[in-house]
Formats: structure tokens, C-alpha cells, sequence
């Protein structure tokens, strides 16, 4: 499967049915699966073998849609998490625990800040926000002997500010740690940070991957290049034995190509139990057969919305990547050479109650939370997912008072775009 393209990937990877098999991903529905006798099953439990016992830690049909996004992502092994929430905490707690610290750009999704800056930060794991086009100076500055992890998404929710992943990379790797990205908004289709050094990427598949707004889930993919044992001080949880796993240590036994999954697997999942149903890895899988044609339509609409917006005297301004005239441009020109993804970020004029006025006459598009469906939807950002944020903490996450975030749709753009005109006309 290696060789083929990306769309065949998405359509095929993961699961080659054999002889009289199903042709679709069968669902695994069992908690726990048979095995003949105490010794067999006392091997899986020393991970001596690999093998299913208890769908907590792992599951056939969710193995086989996870191995399909490790094949999109070009990466050596990968687990699927029961939400995007899930996969960006163990991702980070994998390697950090507490007193240790984490770099991490500051335009991120509103609930990652928060699971960072708030609920991390009392677990013992400090973070430092920076702005993603930070001086070198500032970015080399953030790093403490206990930095353990560098974070950033590809394409920041709301605020759309493409991370220069090269760049991060190669101040995490200078620095001895890791690079994770968060790769949501752009999907594999779009943008494989592991081509441009990082590390770890983690998905809400909720969004774009599953992409009909059915089925809540994460996934993280390891790329298996970070050299986890040149820094065994560092990471000793990957490193040293697990007391847990009568003395394993991940990186000896499962290699650099599976040992951040492994323990990831065999711990979190164990301990914390984020694991996703073998039904919504089946939809998953369905929304991922067609990813890459979705994909396509979502930036074309994204494109063809955003020179709209540009254009209309009613708003204040417009963030889209796509732009020539926005800040990001470049920088998508070398990460997002074939489009970046359906989310446009703008400002009503009028600020924050005109937005509200806005949105709420829009007919086509709705209001949710959600964002990166087939159908078009918005959010008021400052009213709901950074709703935590003070004004301070919304400037540096790139969020102004003013922000709706659309969300093109599958929809015909000629539509979207009545729908909008006629919501401006009405403010
Ligand atoms: N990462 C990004 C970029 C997101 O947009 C979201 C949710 O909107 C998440 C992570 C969290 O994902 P989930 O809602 O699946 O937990």
C-alpha cells in the first residue's frame, strides 16, 4: 500500500480483506475476545505477543482505521482515541509528567489551551505559549531543561495562522525534544508534517476525517524518527522499565518505529481508558474513503468564500491562507500548496453585535460548535469555545471579540454565499 497515491490510500489502506472476507472494515463489537488457555492470555498481558484481550486498550476494527491514517500521514504506527480532547493529552502525557514543561504556540483550539494552561497546569505539567511567528530569539528562550515537548496545529482553529513546522522542528530537535503537531484543519491530504520534520501528529477526526459531523474522535500517529534513547534521561518513561509490564522498556522491545504508540496504548489507554467505539471507527472509515474528494470541494468553497468577504464593504476583515493579501500566505504557499481547508475567519463590521446580528440571520449556515462538516456552520468563538479566555489571553490565541468562523461546507458556493449576503444585508 506504500506505493500507492494518497487518494488510493484513503479509499483502501488499512484493511485488504482475504479470500470470502467482508469487503467493508467488519465492526468489532466485543469488549473481550477468547483465548484458550490462562497462558496465552498471560503472555498478551506481559506484551510477549500481540493480540486483542480487552477493547479499553485495543480493538480490530479501531487498529485497522488507525493503521489507515498512518498510511495518509506517512507515519510507522498509530492508535485511535476516544476525541480529539483524548489524543492531545496523551500525546503530551506520554513523554511529560509532573514538573516537567511544555512549548506550545499560542494560537491553538480554545479546549486544548485550556486542557494545557488550566487542567495540565494542575497536574503538575507547565506550558509557555508563544506566538507562532515569534523571533528565534523568543523561541529558544522558551525552552527550561525540562522541556519535554514542543506543540502547534498546522492550521490554528480559529485564528488560521499556518505553523511554520520546519522552523518549530528544528528548535524542538535542537532543544532534544519532540515535535507535535495537531494536524485537524489541513488533514494528510493537505499537509504531512511528518515531510517537514515533526514528530508525533495528532487528529480530532471529528472534523474532516469522519467529516458528517457523526462520530466524535482522535487519533495520534507516531512518524517513529525522534531518538527517544539519545535523550533516555529525558524520557525515561519510553526509555527505562516499566515496573507495570514486569520490567519492558518500550523503546528496546517495540523499536523507535512503535514504542511511543506502544506505551501510549498499553498505559494511557489502560489507566485513563479515551478509547473510541468500533462503531465510530466505521463511520470514521467511511468519511476517510472520501476524504480527499471532500477535501478538494471544502477549499474550493473555502477560496471562492474568503475573495467574497474580501470584496464586500461590510466586513471588517477577512483571515483566509488562501488570500494573497493574507499574513499566512506564504507560508501556506510552502505547507498548503494545494489548498488549506473550508474554515474562513472574519470580522462584521459593527465588532461583536454585529456579528451576533449576522449570524444569527444566517439560514444555510448554522450555529455550532462544530466546525469542518459537510454542512456549512459557524461559531462565535469569544462567545463559546475561548469563552474561558480573557480579552488578553483571546488577543494572543488570535481570537478578536469580532471573530465568526465559517465553515464552508460541501454546498454549492453559489449558495453559501446568497445565504450570506442576505444575512449582511440584514444587519
Ligand atoms: N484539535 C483541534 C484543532 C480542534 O479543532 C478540536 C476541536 O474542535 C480538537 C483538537 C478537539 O477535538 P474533539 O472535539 O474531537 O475532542
Amino acid at each position: 500500500m506504500s506505493d500507492y497515491k494518497i487518494e488510493t490510500k484513503c479509499v483502501q489502506a488499512g484493511y485488504t480483506p482475504g479470500n470470502g472476507e467482508p469487503r467493508q472494515i467488519p465492526i468489532i463489537q466485543s469488549t473481550t475476545f477468547k483465548y484458550d488457555t490462562s497462558e496465552d492470555m498471560g503472555k498478551l498481558f506481559d506484551l510477549e505477543v500481540s493480540g486483542y484481550f480487552y477493547s479499553r486498550l485495543q480493538n480490530p476494527t479501531n487498529d485497522m482505521v488507525a493503521a489507515k491514517i498512518c498510511a495518509l500521514e506517512g507515519g510507522t504506527a498509530a492508535m485511535l482515541t476516544s476525541s480529539g480532547q483524548a489524543a492531545s493529552f496523551y500525546s503530551i502525557f506520554n513523554i511529560a509528567s509532573c514538573g516537567d514543561h511544555v512549548v506550545s504556540s499560542s494560537t491553538i483550539y480554545g479546549g486544548t489551551y485550556n486542557l494545557f494552561a488550566v487542567t495540565m497546569k494542575r497536574m503538575g505539567i507547565e506550558f509557555t505559549f508563544i506566538a507562532p511567528d515569534c523571533s528565534d530569539k523568543e523561541l529558544n528562550a522558551a525552552f527550561r531543561p525540562n522541556t519535554k515537548a514542543v506543540f502547534g496545529e498546522t492550521i490554528a482553529n480559529p485564528a488560521l495562522t499556518v505553523f511554520d513546522i520546519e522552523r518549530f522542528a528544528k528548535a524542538a530537535h535542537a532543544h532534544g525534544v519532540p515535535l507535535i503537531v495537531d494536524n485537524t484543519f489541513a488533514t494528510p491530504i493537505n499537509c504531512r508534517p511528518f515531510e517537514w520534520g515533526a514528530d508525533i501528529v495528532t487528529h480530532s477526526t471529528t472534523k474532516y476525517m469522519d467529516g458528517h459531523a457523526a462520530g466524535l474522535g482522535g487519533c495520534i500517529v507516531d512518524s517513529g524518527k525522534f531518538d527517544w534513547m539519545q535523550y533516555p534521561d529525558k524520557f525515561p518513561g519510553l526509555c527505562t522499565p516499566d515496573e507495570s509490564y514486569h520490567g519492558v522498556t518500550y523503546t528496546e522491545r517495540f523499536g523507535l518505529g512503535g514504542a511511543f504508540i506502544t506505551k501510549a496504548t498499553v498505559q494511557l489507554m489502560r489507566d485513563f481508558g479515551s478509547a473510541q467505539s468500533p462503531q465510530n471507527a466505521f463511520i470514521l472509515n467511511l468519511g476517510l474513503e472520501s476524504l480527499h474528494v471532500r477535501m478538494k470541494r471544502h477549499c474550493e468553497n473555502g477560496q471562492v468564500v474568503a475573495e467574497f468577504l474580501n470584496q464586500n464593504n461590510r466586513i471588517a476583515w477577512v483571515k483566509y491562507c488562501g488570500l494573497p493579501d493574507d499574513s499566512q500566505y506564504t507560508l501556506a504557499q510552502k505547507y498548503l500548496p494545494n489548498g488549506s481547508c473550508g474554515v474562513v475567519s472574519f470580522g462584521v463590521k459593527g465588532g461583536r453585535k454585529a456579528a451576533e446580528k449576522f449570524m444569527m440571520n444566517l439560514k444555510l449556515a448554522a450555529i455550532e460548535t462544530h466546525v469542518a462538516d459537510a454542512r456549512t456552520c459557524c461559531l462565535h468563538p469569544a462567545s463559546a469555545t475561548h469563552r474561558q479566555m480573557s480579552d488578553e489571553e483571546l488577543k494572543i490565541a488570535g481570537v478578536s471579540p469580532d471573530l465568526v468562523r465559517f465553515s464552508c461546507g460541501l454546498e454549492n458556493a453559489e449558495d453559501i454565499i446568497a445565504d450570506i449576503q442576505q444575512a449582511l444585508n440584514k444587519i
